[in-house]
């Protein structure tokens, strides 16, 4: 099953299926659930979501994408412009693909909020060493 990518400014009110539409502008991709059930899939492209990677054969999402909140519970890969199927998600792996989304989730924010810290530091040794 193949997908194809579409630069777009805004989503469309209608999507179409085997098109990706990604936004640039508002960093943000959107698809029809492959398997026909007629979802409109968000996958925001942000550090903490999705990675989107274009080749010459096509675009590439990563991770794999899971609607387990959806009843067909799809669960694919968007790889080189094709729809790669996983097996169906058992609960346990909703529960873990849920954890690991708020574990890479907590990664990113911690790490944001040392740098921010290190540039506290940084500033506050520079300011002690003016008065010392
Ligand atoms: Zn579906």
């Amino acid at each position: 099953m193949k997908i194809e990518i579409q630069y777009i400014r805004y989503m469309p009110k209608e999507l179409r299926s085997g098109v990706l539409y990604v936004s640039k502008e508002f960093n943000t991709a959107a698809h029809l659930c492959p398997c026909g059930c007629g979802a409109k899939i968000r996958t925001p492209l942000t550090a903490t979501e999705w990675v989107l990677s274009v080749s010459e054969r096509g675009p590439s999402l990563k991770p794999s994408i899971g609607n387990w909140q959806l009843p067909c519970q799809s669960h694919y890969w968007i790889t080189n412009g094709e729809i790669l199927w996983s097996t169906k998600w058992t609960s346990a792996q909703i529960a873990n693909g849920r954890k690991q989304e708020d574990l890479r989730r907590k990664a990113y924010f911690d790490r944001d909020q040392n740098k921010q810290r290190s540039t506290l530091e940084s500033l506050w040794n520079r300011l002690k060493n003016l008065f010392r």
